[in-house]
């Protein structure tokens, strides 16, 4: 995904500047302000506003004005204008946070989920592993007895520990036995080379 960083601004208040007279064409009450909202975003997605901006316009002579030709009441006025920004501003910010949020918190879920899970491996478990080598694959459970664990070996390596997931098919666990003495599989998961276990539903359903 392509991803453009940058800013736009969005109309917030619009308004008239009471008892000031317009610096052109001297006629009272006639100098319309907009103030705009700058802000960041990430893809269209707005991040948080970064600034803000005044538009001044004389309705009678047409002539548009800086904030700085304004008497120093108006300007005053002006800077007490209830301009906030609106909280979609904040969108991007809030929807991230809630991301950082669900991350954190599903890695130690997941990290809870594996402690347990290792002390009993039943048959068609899958153990997603680091490798010596640097890469990250999977093992799938065939067979517990009472000391040993017979498991099947992903036919394919990941480079990343999240695309372990999409190796789990059947078709990749062909034919690289390899069996654990029940203590080997301990020591793995304590040597942080087992990183995930994903047991089938019907076993988590069974034993809800
Ligand atoms: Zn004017």
């Amino acid at each position: 995904m392509m991803v453009l960083i940058g800013t736009r601004d969005s109309n917030v208040k619009n308004g008239n500047i009471l008892n000031e007279k317009c610096p052109k064409c001297h006629e009272e009450n006639t100098l319309d302000f907009s103030i705009y909202r700058k802000y960041t975003h990430l893809t269209m997605i707005p991040l948080f506003p970064v600034g803000k901006l005044v538009f001044i316009k004389c309705n009678h002579c047409q002539e548009r004005f800086n904030y700085e030709d304004l008497s120093e009441t108006s300007q005053l006025k002006l800077r007490n204008e209830k301009s906030g920004s609106p909280l979609w501003m904040f969108l991007g910010s809030i929807i991230l946070g809630v991301f950082i949020i669900f991350t954190i918190n599903n890695y130690f879920l997941e990290k809870d989920e594996t402690s347990i899970l290792i002390k009993n491996p039943l048959k068609g478990d899958v153990y997603d592993l680091k490798l010596s080598n640097g890469f990250y694959s999977s093992m799938r459970i065939d067979k517990v007895t009472s000391d040993s664990i017979f498991t099947t070996r992903n036919d394919f390596n990941a480079s990343l520990p999240y695309d372990v997931d999409d190796l789990n098919k059947t078709e990749n666990y062909s034919n690289k036995k390899v069996y654990y003495s029940r203590k080997d599989i301990t020591k793995l998961y304590e040597e942080d080379e087992i990183i995930k276990i994903t047991r089938s539903p019907e076993y988590l359903n069974y034993n809800n």
